[in-house]
């Protein structure tokens, strides 16, 4: 007797993305953070940004009941930091509020004063989320938070994180670019000394560097490439120059993406370098199967999210990166990406539509508006006809951890 044994290879069918595991996971982290990540304290905004802009992604937002959509607004808008006429020039948000006392004594208010300034990756995240959420951003005064972008510029045309000193290099140079791109103003912002610190970072393998003579790195590159698109001067690299940062960045896939030669694959990469090709319209030359595959090896399937690498803790920055890196292939369930401004294309409208309302209020600002946004223009179309973005008017006790 013989028994036929049936040895197809099932192995073959693609492994699902967990869509709402991990829509829950990034709901946890709005409601309650572990204990491990304590010490992110100075940095929830960020935190807030994957979270929210991941659920957005997600086409999740509806997760977030009205109350706590407001909350979250109300939290943001709780780290704004309005300057005085005789005060240095520290407009922004804040990353956290351990600066702002739960008191009406007003000389404990008056002192920790003092300590208050914008951050500029927490004021780009606390924007983002604001326009993720449907805020129409009027609570804003752009003039004083795009003063303190040009207060931190330094000379070599980089930025710092702050008016108090930190470090300057590529981060906070793409940091000043969305918070100037979104606030549609962009001041006293140097944007050619901008450029000119940009263009100095190029290395000899086509890659950007963090700062001057370092070596080339995706996430750098990213944001190089993004600040350049969001300023309007990416046309200003020789087509020949952006053929070869294509060339670079294209290498960098293994089956995921790496974020330097020789170094191991990260889930974070398919946006670094995945957005970057973007931009550069040059994602569609890279293996959306393997870049995939790899993405998913690094899915939590008992909690949801996603972890740099395979076994390892997912977190909500590679969470939201790896959403993002699968929504550039197309993946279905998850909502267009922005790649420069790393939001959903959805929020980009309400951006769009934002800056509109504003122009025609003053007629100004003509010149800041001359982004070369081709791709981004084209995935536009596909979500115009998108769901509307709430903008509910409620309060209740915060939904994020106690902010004081
Ligand atoms: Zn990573």
């Amino acid at each position: 007797m013989s028994y036929h044994i049936d040895m197809e290879d099932n192995s073959t069918e693609p492994e699902p993305v967990l869509l709402s595991k991990h829509a829950k996971n990034l709901l946890r982290f709005l409601n309650m953070l572990p204990a491990r990540m304590a010490s992110h304290d100075n940095t929830r905004s960020t935190i807030v940004f994957f979270a929210v802009c991941g659920l957005d992604v997600l086409n999740s937002l509806n997760l977030v009941p009205p109350k706590m959509r407001q909350d979250i607004i109300d939290w943001i808008y709780g780290g704004l930091v309005v300057p005085r006429d005789n005060e240095k020039r520290c407009g922004g948000f804040m990353g956290c509020r351990a600066m702002v006392p739960l008191t009406e004594n007003s000389e404990v208010l008056e002192c920790m004063r003092k300590y208050q300034w914008g951050h500029l990756a927490m004021t780009y995240t606390s924007i983002a989320v604001l326009v993720t959420l449907g805020d129409d951003l009027s609570r804003l005064d752009r003039k004083s938070i795009v003063d303190g972008v040009a207060a931190v510029q330094r000379p070599e045309g980089s930025f710092s994180a702050c008016i108090d000193g930190s470090e300057d290099d590529m981060r906070f140079v793409y940091c000043a670019a969305t918070i100037c791109h979104m606030l549609d103003y962009w001041g006293d912002v140097d944007k050619e000394a901008m450029f000119q610190f940009i263009e100095k970072s190029l290395r000899y393998d086509y890659g950007f560097s963090q700062e001057l003579e370092g070596e080339a790195h995706g996430g750098t590159t990213f944001c190089a490439l993004a600040a350049l698109q969001l300023s309007g001067q990416l046309d200003r690299l020789h087509a020949a120059t952006l053929e070869r940062i294509k060339r670079w960045l294209i290498f960098r896939q293994v089956d995921g993406f790496q974020g330097r030669p020789n170094k191991p694959v990260d889930t974070c990469y398919s946006f670094w370098i995945g957005a970057s090709l973007c931009i550069l319209n040059g994602f569609e030359l890279t293996d959306y199967a393997k870049n995939r595959e790899y993405i998913l090896s690094t899915q939590d399937t008992l909690v949801g999210g996603f972890a740099k690498w395979p076994q390892a803790t997912p977190d909500p920055f590679h969470t939201y990166l790896g959403l993002c890196g699968l929504a550039f292939t197309g993946e279905p369930g998850l909502s267009a990406v922005m790649p420069s401004l790393n939001m959903s294309m959805a929020a980009y409208v309400h951006l769009q539509h934002l800056h509109e309302v504003w122009r025609s209020k003053s007629n100004e600002g003509k010149e800041d508006h001359d982004l070369t946004l081709s791709s981004a223009v084209q995935q536009l179309k596909l979500v115009e006809d998108g769901e509307a973005k709430a903008t509910t008017a409620t309060t209740s006790t915060s939904p994020l951890i106690s902010a004081q």
